[in-house]
């Protein structure tokens, strides 16, 4: 069993996207990296939906090719079913070169976690952080339980630079205890389970049998009902379909009672009911995750950062959080580089770094929470972020933001930002109907 150095320049905590990804940019560095993940991976993972953008930070760390050869579904785009409108957007028609996938994220994880590790970062799997011990004069401490092995050893390592990437279970900001939620009225919460044998929509909007992927592209497919929004997403050899509830709706059920509430909703509602007709709902996958969304006002200290879903989580209506992660990672290991090379400059490239993360925090929280999404968000950060964005990500954003009826601040922001005019009402195909 490969010893746990006693001290290292950056830890990580967490290998997801987000994790792995700055281990990845550090290693590459050529900076001692330590990754510590509790779980063995592969490992469960919900998040399955990948729009396109996420290609470019693939590409930076130089996993693109090890991802596309896992091939994984290439989805063309979404259809969304929202207040009764449908909706259908296609990437092709933005000019997308490559598209977006469906990923079973047990083994999207695994490729980049061990792409960390072929780079060079030291990983390793069964290892849960305790507790992160911050001094003025001395590196960061983090104690440890090993528990590879059968075991339950307690360690402790000293690093120069610490990179939260716990994922929901935010392990910073709740011992900074500086995690909250976004809004009493946005507290949601997600059951989401895996069918064999659904039909999946494609982008000629009909239903298909798992046997058309080899012709026709799925799309990711969005509906809301009276009490919050489903998705369906369909990947190899099973769908995955979730619905967003109140969190007070299930409150009180056993794992039981949340079982029969989820297939009774999913067999009643339009479209998903048809989808779902010829198939066999796999036990034992529902799975649940109560109260989000969440954000912290403090993500970035003089030795810390906190990226990904540890810093905080929207709504994921419009699967901006693997991107998010992905770009967190990106941000955060240049600060954490630039650090390295000028000690007495490191507070000043948090700040920088922390305000980065929040504006695209931001962004995407005004973009998915409507009216909600408010609080924290520095209007002015989201409007200077969408004037910087390439053209063909902002054109598909703000196509996007018409899909649901929870853009209409994003919106507000871009027009005056200036930069809604001309993309309004482009590229988003109004349909009358669906054909399933
Ligand atoms: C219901 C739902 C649907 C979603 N749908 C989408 C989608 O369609 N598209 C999309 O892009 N995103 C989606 N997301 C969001 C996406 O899943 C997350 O944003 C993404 O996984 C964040 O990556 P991460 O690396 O920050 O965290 P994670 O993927 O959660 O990884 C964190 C890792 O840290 C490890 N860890 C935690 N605590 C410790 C500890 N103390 N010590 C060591 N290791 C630890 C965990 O085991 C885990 O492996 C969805 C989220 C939810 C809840």
């Amino acid at each position: 069993m490969a010893i746990i150095p006693k001290s290292c320049d950056v830890l990580v905590i967490g290998g997801g996207p987000a994790g792995s990804s700055a281990a990845t940019h550090l290693a590459q560095a050529g900076i001692d990296t330590v990754l510590l993940e509790r779980s063995v991976f592969p490992r469960n993972q919900v998040g399955e939906s990948l729009i396109p953008h996420f290609w470019k930070f693939t590409d930076l760390t130089g996993v693109s090719e090890k991802i596309r050869q896992e091939g994984f579904l290439a989805k063309a785009g979404g259809i969304t079913v929202w207040n009764g409108k449908i909706h259908q957007i296609r990437f092709s028609d933005f000019g997308y070169t490559r598209p977006g996938l469906h990923v079973e994220r047990d083994i999207f994880d695994a490729i980049l976690l061990h792409h960390a590790e072929s780079c060079g970062a030291k990983v390793f799997n069964g290892v849960a952080v305790k507790k992160a011990s911050f001094s003025d004069c001395q590196w960061p401490e983090i104690f440890y339980t090993d528990k590879r092995g059968g075991g339950n050893q307690e360690g402790a390592i000293r690093c120069r630079y610490l990179i939260d990437a716990s994922g929901h279970s935010s392990f910073l900001a709740n011992q900074f205890k500086v995690r909250q939620t976004i809004s009493p009225q946005m507290n949601f919460l997600s059951l989401w389970g895996y069918f064999e044998n659904a039909l999946f929509v494609g982008v000629d909007r009909r239903s298909h049998t798992a046997e058309a992927l080899a012709t026709i592209k799925p799309v990711t497919f969005v509906m809301s009902f009276e009490e919050g929004w489903l998705w369906h997403i369909v990947l190899r050899g099973k769908a995955s379909v979730g619905l967003i509830v109140p969190t007070g709706r299930t409150r009180g059920m056993d794992k039981q009672q949340r079982e029969a509430f989820f297939r009774q909703t999913c067999t009643r509602l339009p479209h998903l009911r048809n989808l779902l007709e010829p198939a066999c709902f796999i036990e034992g996958s529902l799975q649940f995750r109560p109260d989000y969304s969440y954000y912290s006002h403090t993500i970035c200290g003089e030795n810390y950062y906190c990226i990904g879903d540890a810093a905080a989580f929207v709504d994921p209506v419009f699967s901006h959080g693997v991107q998010n992660a992905l770009y967190n990672a990106a941000t955060a290991t240049l600060a954490i580089k630039e650090s390295l090379k000028n000690e007495k400059q490191r507070l000043r490239y948090s700040q920088l770094c922390e305000s980065r993360m929040q504006q695209f925090y931001g962004f995407s929280r005004a973009l998915s929470l409507g009216d909600f999404g408010g609080n924290g968000v520095n209007p002015q950060l989201v409007k200077n972020l969408m004037k910087s964005l390439p053209p063909l990500e902002l054109e598909l954003i703000l196509v996007a933001s018409e899909m649901t009826n929870r853009s209409e601040n994003f919106r507000q922001m871009a027009r005056e930002a200036g930069v809604l005019g001309k993309f309004e009402e482009r590229f988003l195909e109004r349909i009358e109907g669906l054909a399933f």
